[in-house]
């Protein structure tokens, strides 16, 4: 029988992740798979956890990677805090948004939902009134919306809300691209995933709890509801002396992340995000030459997922389908309101190199017959 991995191809992954990986990644999945209560293993945890710390800048004792993807951290971040009956306000400009009302409802929160224009960013103003009309236990908002391109100001809602208000922030697409604070913001959880900008495979995400957070989990009245996800439990593996078994920890993905830090740590954190802001100029400017507009308006872009708009009479999807095809590039295309009209270009971790802006640019020249 044919294996079917000997005709998988390496593609120009430029859309909303996974991202590139690079080479010293692959080669870290690759080396022998130790026990998960192994103490070389450990070691690699607790310096893993360190790392974390710097990338996600907390003094955060619990910041660890979910065994599972972003969303597996977006539900042990709401999993672990809300109660049922909490009131919850969730700001909603997007997918993300909107999956956080489903996963917050599903707990029996009493969820509100603030919407905004899809491709617009959060107004703090519109947070300040709605805080005033009830009090809430959980305000959680999505840094990067990967769904449209835009970034939310984390920073100026922290500011609006109560001591005793938790903050839940999902920085899924924002970690490793751009200035992500936790500390600074206040957030009490936060998550992220490993396949966006850090640039490692999809399969953990990476997260973080204050303390104030593991207080609410500790005076909690009802268990949580989620084996697999209680904090309760997995912080026995992840911290402290007893190191106890909960579930096998992910071992090779371990060792992916470990390496994908260290690379984003040795370049310099700075570094970093000044390269995939140089790489969205760079993109932004040849789109414009190629006549294409963007969705978001300037001062609301994110650097690591450019949406742009798809010309009129142009078919996105055939598009999209020759850029797979014939140059070997993936894009993302636009989701709910957004599909059909968008295409969402990625320009994350790994990917976010000027010879990957300028294929990409060819590419969509030659497939728009605009070059
Ligand atoms: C990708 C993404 C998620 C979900 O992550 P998965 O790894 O697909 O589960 C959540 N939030 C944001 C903002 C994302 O971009």
């Amino acid at each position: 029988m044919k294996n079917l991995l000997d005709g998988v191809e390496e593609i120009l992954l430029m859309g909303p992740g996974p991202s590139c990986v690079p080479p010293e990644v692959y080669r870290a999945l690759s080396r022998p798979t130790l026990g998960h209560l192994d103490p070389y293993f450990i070691g690699i945890m607790d310096e893993l956890k360190l790392m974390l710390r710097t990338v996600m800048q907390t003094g955060n004792r619990l910041t660890f990677p979910v065994s599972g993807t972003g969303s597996a951290g977006m539900e042990t971040c709401f999993v672990n805090l809300i109660e049922p009956e909490d009131p919850v306000l969730i700001l909603v400009n997007g997918v993300f948004g909107t999956r956080m009302v489903d996963v917050a409802g599903r707990l029996g929160g009493a969820v509100d939902a603030l919407p905004f224009e899809w491709g617009t960013p959060v107004d703090p103003q519109k947070v300040k009134e709605q805080l005033r009309k009830r009090h809430y236990k959980i305000v959680a908002v999505v840094h990067a919306e990967t769904s449209t391109g835009v970034c939310n100001p984390v920073a100026d809602v922290a500011a609006l809300l109560d001591p005793d208000t938790l903050f839940i922030v999902d920085t899924v697409t924002s970690l490793g691209g751009m200035e992500v604070a936790a500390d600074a913001w206040r957030a009490d959880a936060m998550y992220s995933g490993s396949q966006k900008c850090l640039s490692v495979p999809p399969g953990l995400s990476p997260s973080t709890f204050s303390d104030r957070a593991l207080q609410r989990i500790k005076g909690r009245k009802t268990k949580v509801p989620n084996w697999y996800l209680d904090m309760g439990m997995v912080i026995d593996y992840w911290d402290g002396a007893k190191r106890a078994y909960h579930h096998t920890a992910p071992i090779n993905m371990i060792y992916a992340l470990y390496q994908g830090l260290a690379l984003i740590l040795a370049e310099g954190l700075a570094r970093v995000f000044a390269r995939h802001q140089s790489m969205h100029h760079l993109l932004v400017t040849g789109l414009e030459k190629l006549g294409v507009e963007m969705l978001v308006s300037p001062n609301a872009r994110l650097p690591m997922i450019n949406a742009m708009k798809v010309p009129p009479g142009v078919d996105e999807a055939v598009c999209r389908a020759a850029l797979r095809s014939k140059h070997k590039i993936e894009i993302g295309a636009g989701l709910g309101p957004l599909a059909g009209k968008i295409w969402r270009i990625g320009l994350m971790g790994h990917t976010a190199r000027p010879e990957n802006v300028d294929r990409f640019l060819g590419a969509m020249g030659e497939v728009l017959g605009r070059r």
